[in-house]
């Protein structure tokens, strides 16, 4: 709930309207009914009764040895279960967040898509994935250093499975949520969101005046390569996802990144670069190269690291900024839906 939400909601209680702002802090330092030391004993009780504070919990957790990243399998009330994953950078810890329990795009490469969406998060859910890992980060913290030293999630980045754009008024409540004075105040130059290309959605999304950056999955140089893997591409051009990015860059100042993940006798060969080149030229873009994950229900193959550097050097010449992206997690299932899947197939 946002704070006029959830002030409304405690007079529907009977309850004087400031607890709705006292309930709104607390939620978002992480605490659920029996912590909010600032409500009586009473109606504490009262409350953990008839709402839950803290929906989502960490179902399992898995730390990479390579690199600290952790995997998570946050599960939610009515019992599905979704993806987060970790990350330690320089300039602080980056969760990646689900925002749909599967997905209903059907990209050939991607494991999140493999059984179609079961039903979309709600804005409430997506925070909740932050709070658990602060949760988790608070936990692991090291004793004594009270909890205004923990370390907290800074960054999000929407590319958790699901399609965001595809849950579109969850999706902008949780940014919303995200820079409420009161909650955890992460600035929303610090998120970005992934689509892979739902062009009204991205228009409206650059008319919101949320300074997200946004990141486009293009995976291919033209519309004919892009058919073959990702089914949106028969909904959608490439030149008019390209035209509503620069309505965007217009919009909001800000670049768009691409997302070019590379397989083997698709979209990896230097031709296809200098395709790619010529149709970002002169856009404020950045190209990240991802080498494909290989998921094991699907045939598509990844690149040597030959491969990557070829691609890469060829944007460069054609002056596309571009770099490869850095792997994390490799060892725990990493990339999206993998672990979700491994799990549910070992429960039935
Ligand atoms: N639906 C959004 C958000 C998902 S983000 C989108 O499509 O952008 C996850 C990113 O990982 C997307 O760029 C997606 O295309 C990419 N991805 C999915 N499966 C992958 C795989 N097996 N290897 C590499 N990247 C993959």
């Amino acid at each position: 709930m946002t704070p006029a939400e959830l002030t409304e909601w405690v007079k529907t209680q009977g309850l004087p309207a400031f607890r709705g702002k006292q309930i709104f802090q607390w939620i978002h330092r992480g605490a659920d009914w029996p912590e909010m030391t600032n409500l009586s004993a009473a109606l504490r009780a009262q409350m953990s009764d008839i709402a839950i504070a803290q929906p989502v919990r960490i179902q399992l957790e898995r730390v990479s040895q390579l690199d600290g990243t952790v995997k998570f399998l946050f599960s939610l009330p009515d019992g599905n279960c979704v993806e987060g994953v970790l990350m330690h950078y320089h300039y602080g810890y980056s969760l990646c967040i689900s925002t749909q329990v599967g997905c209903r795009m059907g990209c050939k490469f991607c494991a999140s898509t493999l059984e179609g969406c079961v039903r979309n998060l709600t804005a409430g859910e997506m925070l909740g994935e932050i709070l658990a890992a602060n949760r988790y980060l608070r936990e692991k913290a090291p004793a004594g250093e009270g909890e205004a030293a923990a370390p907290r999630v800074s960054h999000v980045v929407l590319m958790g499975s699901g399609e965001p754009l595809d849950n579109y008024d969850q999706v902008m409540k949780f940014l919303r949520l995200l820079r409420e004075p009161e909650g955890i105040q992460i600035s929303l130059r610090n998120v970005s969101l992934s689509t892979c290309g739902l062009v009204p959605e991205m228009r409206r999304l650059a008319e919101e005046d949320l300074p997200v950056t946004l990141c486009v999955s293009l995976h291919a140089p033209n519309d004919e390569i892009r058919r073959r893997t990702m089914p949106i591409a028969n909904r959608y051009s490439m030149a008019e996802i390209l035209e509503a990015c620069r309505y965007y860059i217009a919009k909001t100042g800000r670049r768009v990144i691409f997302e070019y993940a590379l397989s083997d006798g698709v979209n990896s060969g230097e031709d296809q670069a200098r395709e790619l080149a010529g149709k970002l030229r002169g856009m404020q873009c950045h190209v990240n190269l991802i080498p494909l994950n290989v998921v094991k229900e699907r045939d598509m193959k990844g690149v040597s690291e030959k491969t990557v550097t070829r691609f890469l050097r060829a944007l460069e010449a054609e002056h596309i900024s571009a770099t490869r992206r850095r792997e994390m997690g490799d060892d725990i299932e990493g990339a999206c839906g993998q672990l979700r899947r491994t799990t549910l197939a070992k429960n039935t």
